[in-house]
């Protein structure tokens, strides 16, 4: 430096001393030796995470219509309060009397989900959704056990999502599926003939996995209980009935809250999640402890359930994903029931403007979610749905649900939540009505999809038996 600034006669300029240090903390605190960090600079690690995260979606990049999903738009005031330091820093080994704004919150949040439910009682362990169904069944087995009954089955609708069967085998129970009429719900008359004594339970879904409000729901939990069974309720699709109606209203025993979807938690790159079962008050001793009380004065953990199932999460659950919830529900308040209205509405309004172009096997009013099929691209020009879920990454939306519902050929699953305006619902529906018109004049354009991604077809099942996580330019 100093030849440099000699050698272009920078004179008259006085150069410091060399022996100058412009080091300002105190040398007994400066690192002697290397720290040994990876040959990369910070600014190189922030580009190869960065380069990442680009080449990902999220709702934030686009439209999310995951069908069963609920990919809402997830607040940032929530991740603020969730880093709270009082709340993100806090030792799960703390006292209760250490832990009290913890303990109020979660208690509240049971509290909040009791009215929204109609349920009353609350466990917010269960990490997940399935995790929920798993413990919902694991007390109902219980509850029978302490009956001194040992029934065996457990009736689920053939529209049902794969969790229900594996979570009810999980635990013991023969799984008897149910059909779906022509109206794409259960068909009464087959569900009575599978009534016995040896019925434990039977899960639903209410609004069905096609979308579709179970109508004869009441009639369904009167032959149950008449029967000595048990209703569990998949709260999966709750975001569609907030505030209109509840479980508890259609008759259920237990349910699932899936608050990283009703309530609002990023989700679908793996958890954390959330999945509070709550049960009806004969059910309140069974579920898992210590659920959250309050003296009046104090909150405090309680263990004192008489046929608790024990533990199913360490400590409390995913305490995180709860803060979460609790602020979006504060927030929403009274728009809860907002929020599901206009789920509702988006949903239709998107099902009346795709029909045209694609198959809707069940033609009726939908709640928050509608399923289409792809049998006609399918079938007239050799287009799948997986083809048409390829080509909707091209255009910078998310792919639908697709071949879910099994009871649906080429089911293509659309739910386009509360969060979106008219606009994007509208640049959907032109994406999707320009994808049907192309897998007619151009079909290999389609079939070859996504031309514009990162990665183009992947091998599925290599893709999560053998990732392949290194990285490579
Ligand atoms: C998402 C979902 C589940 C499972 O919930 P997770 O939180 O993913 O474990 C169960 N049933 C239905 C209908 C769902 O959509």
């Amino acid at each position: 430096m100093k030849t440099i600034f000699e050698k272009n006669g920078v004179s008259g300029i006085e150069l410091t001393d060399e022996k100058e240090d412009l080091s300002f903390i105190n040398s007994k605190f400066l690192r002697q030796s290397n720290v040994g960090l990876p040959e990369v600079s910070e600014l190189e690690a922030m580009r190869h995470y960065k380069e990442l995260s680009d080449k990902n979606f999220c709702i934030e990049k686009g439209f999310y219509p995951l069908g069963s999903c609920t990919m809402k738009y997830n607040p940032k005031v929530n991740e603020f309060l969730a880093n709270l330091e009082g709340f993100a820093s806090l030792h799960p080994h703390l006292s209760d009397e250490d832990a009290q704004g913890a303990l109020e919150l979660m208690y509240k949040l049971q509290e909040a989900l009791k009215k929204i439910t109609g349920m009353d009682a609350v466990t917010l362990q269960p990490a997940a959704g399935a995790h929920g169904e798993l413990t919902g069944m694991m007390i109902i087995k219980k509850y029978f056990e302490v009956k001194g009954e040992s029934r065996k089955k457990v009736i689920i609708p053939d529209s049902a999502h794969g969790t229900n069967p594996a979570s009810a085998h999980l635990c013991g129970f023969d799984i008897v599926p149910v059909k779906s009429n022509e109206k794409g719900q259960v068909d009464i008359n087959a569900l009575k003939g599978l009534l016995d004594s040896d019925v434990a339970a039977i899960m639903m879904t209410n609004p069905n996995t096609l979308g579709i409000f179970e109508e004869n729901v009441l009639e369904i939990s009167k032959l149950m209980h008449e029967n000595g069974s048990l209703l569990y309720y998949d709260g999966a699709n709750f975001n569609a009935i907030m505030g209109y109606t509840n479980p508890k209203l259609m008759g259920f025993d237990v349910v699932h809250i899936n608050l990283h979807k009703t309530f609002s938690t990023p989700h679908g790159g793996g958890g954390p999640g959330a999945g509070p079962v709550c049960v009806v008050e004969s059910l309140k001793e069974f579920l898992p402890a210590p659920v959250v009380k309050f003296d009046g004065k104090n909150y405090y953990r309680s263990y004192d359930l008489k046929h608790s199932i024990g533990s199913v999460k360490g400590f409390f659950g995913n305490f995180g994903i709860l803060i979460r919830a609790y602020a979006y529900i504060l927030m929403m308040g009274k728009n809860l029931k907002e929020a599901s209205e206009n789920a509702v509405l988006n949903a239709n309004y998107l099902k009346e403007k795709l029909k045209k172009a694609y198959l809707l096997p069940f033609d009726e009013p939908c709640m928050h979610e509608f399923v289409l099929s792809g049998e006609k691209q399918h079938s007239e020009n050799g287009v799948s749905t997986l083809n048409i879920a390829k080509a909707l990454m091209d255009e910078n939306t998310h792919p639908p649900t697709v071949y879910f519902p099994l009871i649906v050929h080429e089911a293509i699953m659309i739910e386009p939540t509360e969060s979106e305006t008219k606009d994007v619902l509208d640049d959907f529906v032109n994406v999707m009505l320009k994808i049907a018109q192309e897998a007619k004049i151009n079909p290999e354009k389609i079939i070859s999809a996504p031309h514009t991604t990162p990665v183009k077809r992947l091998d599925e099942t290599m893709a999560a038996r053998h990732p392949d996580l290194s990285y490579k330019n």
